[in-house]
């Protein structure tokens, strides 16, 4: 059974490069018959805000990214410190004293030297004394997870292949702060065992971390997960603009985009398959697979993602946007409209269209007599579903009158407009009573 898992940190918005990560855990699950987790790591409490985790929930709700569970990293502090106790006790972990700015100037003495800026090791051998000292001087370590140097690390990633990483050249993380609080990396790894997480999906800027927590995982006895990391998303001036990376997901909501619209350009991008107009997941659920994603970065287009959603609103059912309509359109009204709208909300402006009342421009002299005569011919037509196409034949005959000097004059009298949805359609939509109403009011 596939279990996934998006963890997001609740310390911001959800903004459309979590959206993604969240999209694909989300949608090789469901590909595969399996669960999808909401896991809120949310061991900075200072950061953390409620207000955050409840946007969080509100954008995979309206997204349909319908978690199969959630938990929380601030209820599992109890099962953490019982792992670092093991690993304590075996020597995984072990307490360091330096402050940041001695690792600072380590650093910078090894880069210096040309070598890589990898922690010494230095306090793995303090002596008990030297420890004591330091405590006595009310000095609290922070503590770091012992690589094993002598275990290279590999593992086979869903998009980028094998990866290999030498320990050696990799820092001991520092996983628990002086004052007891908790880094994303161990508790991350105690939670993914224990939740059973079967693939971690995440941005490749986890790919140091992974090569790390992959020798947690051992460590803790436990099988590592198998790994994707997607290359990270850019706007299109080629990297994730601030505002990209601020644009909350509300912000697309409040635009009155289909959250669709997002899932089949965030499915679809980054990989070797089209994005395509989908009025729900399922298409996209089927094709899914990591095998289709390349390395370059995906690109996000706030273009592309408007006219996506145009193509998507024509093809919406009427069922699919009947309680976002005005009250009384009706099936028909929507399928006539719907080509000529971008947003499912633009379908009221041309429902008052139909409904009236409408202020109809001053109409030019020439064609006031035609108006008439249209009205005249009108009111002795059967007003059927066929009312547009004998009625303009019959006014061709009459007036001897063709295209657009037959129709622009007539369209304009109905609706007010030059352009709008056929007219064979909406005519029978207006109705009888209103259509000689606004010839009537345009010849004055
Ligand atoms: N909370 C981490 C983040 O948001 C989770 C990373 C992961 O998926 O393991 O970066």
């Amino acid at each position: 059974m596939v279990v996934t898992r998006f963890a997001p940190s609740p310390t911001g918005h959800m903004h459309v490069g979590n959206l993604r990560t969240a999209l694909h855990n989300w949608l090789w699950a469901r590909h595969h018959g399996g669960r999808f987790l909401l896991r809120l790591d949310d061991t900075d409490l200072e950061r953390s805000k409620e207000e955050y985790a409840a946007g969080i929930r509100a954008d995979l709700a309206w997204l349909g990214l319908h978690p199969d569970s959630e938990t929380k990293q601030s209820d599992r502090f109890a099962l953490y410190e019982e792992h670092f106790a093991h690993l304590a006790a075996a020597g995984r972990v072990y307490p360091c004293y330096e402050s940041a700015q001695e690792l600072d100037l380590k650093r910078k003495i090894q880069l210096g030297r040309g070598l890589p800026p990898v922690y010494d090791r230095a306090a793995l051998h303090l002596t008990d004394a030297e420890k004591a000292a330091f405590e006595a001087e009310g000095i609290k370590p922070h503590w770091r997870f012992l690589l094993d140097h002598d275990a290279l690390i590999g593992w086979t990633d869903l998009i980028r292949g094998e990866q290999h990483f030498d320990p050696k050249l990799l820092s001991d993380p520092v996983i628990r702060r002086a004052d007891g609080s908790w880094l994303y990396m161990l508790p991350s790894v105690i939670d993914d065992i224990d939740m059973g997480i079967t693939h971690v999906v995440r941005g490749e800027d986890h790919v140091s971390n992974t090569a790390t927590q992959i020798q947690m995982f051992t460590a803790l006895g436990a099988q590592p997960p198998v790994f994707a990391h997607e290359a990270l998303l850019v706007g299109t001036e080629g990297k994730l603009s601030k505002r990209l990376g601020s644009l909350g997901i509300s912000t697309f909501r409040e635009a009155g985009l289909e959250p669709v619209s997002l899932i089949a350009l965030l499915a679809r991008i980054g990989t070797s398959d089209p994005v395509i107009p989908v009025t729900d997941a399922a298409p996209l659920i089927e094709t899914f697979d990591f095998a289709r994603f390349g390395r370059a970065p995906a690109r996000f287009d706030e273009q592309e993602l408007e006219t996506l959603n145009q193509k998507i609103v024509h093809l919406l059912d009427y069922d699919a946007v009947r309680n976002r309509l005005p009250t009384g359109m009706t099936e028909e009204a929507w399928i006539t409209i719907r080509p000529n709208i971008e947003k499912v909300a633009q379908a009221a402006d041309w429902w008052t269209v139909v409904t009236g009342p409408l202020t109809i421009p001053s109409v030019a002299d020439e064609d006031r007599a035609f108006l008439k005569q249209a009205m005249e011919s009108l009111a002795d037509l059967t007003f059927d579903a066929d009312i547009w196409r004998n009625w303009t034949g019959a006014l061709k005959e009459s007036s001897g009158r063709k295209g657009k000097a037959l129709f622009l004059p007539l369209r304009r009298a109905l609706t007010g407009a030059d352009h709008g949805p056929d007219m064979s359609h909406l005519l029978p939509l207006i109705g009888r009573e209103r259509a000689l109403e606004r010839l009537r009011a345009a010849q004055s």
